[in-house]
């Protein structure tokens, strides 16, 4: 699989040049070098792919559940066939370390288009007897058009977890990805069609925020389901008020991480690490907010430096790296600067927070695992999602006292809580108020256990069955045997 050096828009079953004439450079945030011209989608390039996919709607709506399952596991196929590839291309468009990628976003992709596939023909209203002379009974209809608006850190797997259930329940798709990376939104795309998908099922336009406004306020498509961050999902809900669309939010967070004094250590540090420095920390479910009992802080931190420290920071296309480039400069600069707010509001930096150089990635922003202790619940780097590799650490004595800290942020996207104690676990994970909690372990999300926050990180859920629910409508059909009651 080659790379393009232009990437055009997907559009009824092809790839197609945007009418805007517009267009954007697409970079390797490691190396700088220049990957592909993007073609830009305009108003009318919308326009146009709106009527594609309302064709597209009308065929594939008709088509039965169990064909559409067919057609979703043979994509599901070839993405596992094209792991490797599509691994590279992700990590060249977002910096991330390829010994990260294959799994954690094209398997996860392959996954949601296997599990999706297997519900098509499951997907069913109920009956309800209303004695001898009626009945009624509900159907689940698709929405129609849905579209996608995709972030940078996962493209490919948030392409898959937005499209697999949307095509699952017989909608037609339109996916915008993030303009940061274009490249595997066409190449699902393209797997789509190889897969069977009729034409004008799934679309892929290429553009920043002002494509995605046109798409959010376009009245005759049905659905949003957007994935970024706070202020872009308060404009896409109130772009897609307009039409009172169906919505999705999967937006940002600032999640806790509690570590009670009964922790197994080793795998608290391991979770820590994994919930603030996996892809760079540029993950929305991470638990940045680290609470760590007093009477085990000062060991918790001196094994967390040590084994931070021992990470290696280098190419993202070398297999030993562990983490990779941040997702640009502009980025980086924001990142850097929270490390030295941090330092300002008299936070401790016990590690990194450094810029690192790279052997022949030397345009790449690189930045060594920041951790920082003697953290404060009001200082702005506990309180705002920073969305790089800094963590922040605070200790605590009392279990009421931890839950009340931990709830005390507008986000709800996750949180996670190390103990040995059973009821503990479980009393403190219900008192929590967040999306998706661990007990014990950090950041897995499996297929088919739903994703998706409380409060200000999102609406609805993703990754599992209740996901068709958001893209499906239900209809009453209540059914008269008897005759006609009238009162006049
Ligand atoms: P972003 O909000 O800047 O952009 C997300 C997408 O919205 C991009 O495709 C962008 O082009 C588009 N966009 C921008 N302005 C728009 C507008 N006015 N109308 C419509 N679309 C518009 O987010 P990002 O920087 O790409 O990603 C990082 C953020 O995403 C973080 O806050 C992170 O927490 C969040 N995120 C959340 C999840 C989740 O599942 N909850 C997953 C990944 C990332």
């Amino acid at each position: 699989m080659s790379r393009p050096k232009r990437l055009h828009l997907y559009i009824d079953g092809k790839a197609q040049k945007a009418i805007s004439g517009k267009s954007f450079a697409n970079f390797n945030p490691a190396t700088g070098a220049k990957l592909s011209e993007v073609d830009q989608a305009g108003r009318r390039d919308v326009e146009k792919t709106v009527q594609a996919a309302r064709r597209g709607f009308q065929e594939w709506s008709a088509v039965t559940g169990i064909e559409r399952g067919r057609i979703l596991k043979k994509a599901a196929d070839i993405l596992r066939e094209r792991r490797m590839d599509l691994a590279e291309i992700e990590v060249k468009d977002t910096g991330k370390p390829i010994a990260e990628a294959p799994e954690a976003d094209i398997d996860s992709g392959a996954d949601a288009f296997e599990f999706f596939g297997g519900l098509a023909a499951d997907i069913k209203g109920t009956h309800h007897d209303l004695g001898e002379d009626a009945f009624a009974y509900t159907r689940r209809e698709p929405l129609g058009i849905c579209a996608g608006i995709g972030a940078w850190n996962y493209p490919l797997q948030i392409a898959c977890w937005k499209t697999a259930p949307a095509l699952a329940a017989g909608n037609s798709m339109i996916f915008k990805p993030s303009e940061q990376t274009p490249t595997n939104a066409g190449k699902l795309a393209e797997i789509l069609t190889e897969a069977g998908l009729p034409k004008g099922v799934f679309n892929v336009l290429h553009g920043s925020g002002e494509t995605g406004h046109y798409i959010a306020i376009h009245p005759d498509i049905d659905k949003v389901s957007f994935t970024g961050s706070v202020p872009t999902g308060r404009k896409v809900l109130a772009d897609a008020a307009g039409s009172v669309k169906h919505v999705t939010m999967e937006l940002g967070g600032k999640s806790p991480l509690i570590v009670f004094d009964d922790s197994q250590i080793n795998n608290a540090v391991s979770a820590a690490m994994n919930a603030n420095f996996y892809t760079q920390g540029e993950i929305c479910s991470n638990g940045t907010r680290v609470y760590v009992h007093e009477d085990i802080h000062d060991a918790f931190v001196s094994i967390l430096k040590s084994r931070t420290e021992a990470m290696v920071i280098g190419d993202p296309m070398d297999p030993a790296t562990h983490v990779g480039s941040l997702i640009n400069a502009d980025h980086f600069e924001k990142v850097m600067e929270y490390v030295r707010l941090g330092i300002e509001e008299g936070a401790h930096l016990v590690s990194g927070g450094e810029k690192v150089s790279v052997t022949g990635c030397e345009k790449g922003s690189f930045i060594s695992p920041a951790i920082f202790t003697s953290c404060q619940d009001d200082m702005r780097i506990c309180r705002e999602e920073i969305y790089g590799p800094v963590m922040s650490i605070m200790s605590f004595r009392d279990e009421d006292e931890v839950i009340a800290r931990a709830n005390d942020t507008e986000f709800g996207l996750a949180a996670g809580v190390f103990t040995q104690d059973l009821s503990r676990a479980h009393r403190v994970v219900a008192k929590l108020r967040a999306g998706t909690c661990w007990i014990n372990n950090y950041n897995l999300t499996p297929v088919g256990v739903p994703f998706g926050g409380y409060k200000q990180s999102g609406i609805g859920r993703e990754n599992a069955a209740v996901a068709l629910d958001h893209f499906t409508q239900l209809k009453s059909v209540y059914v008269e045997l008897g005759d006609v009651e009238c009162g006049y």
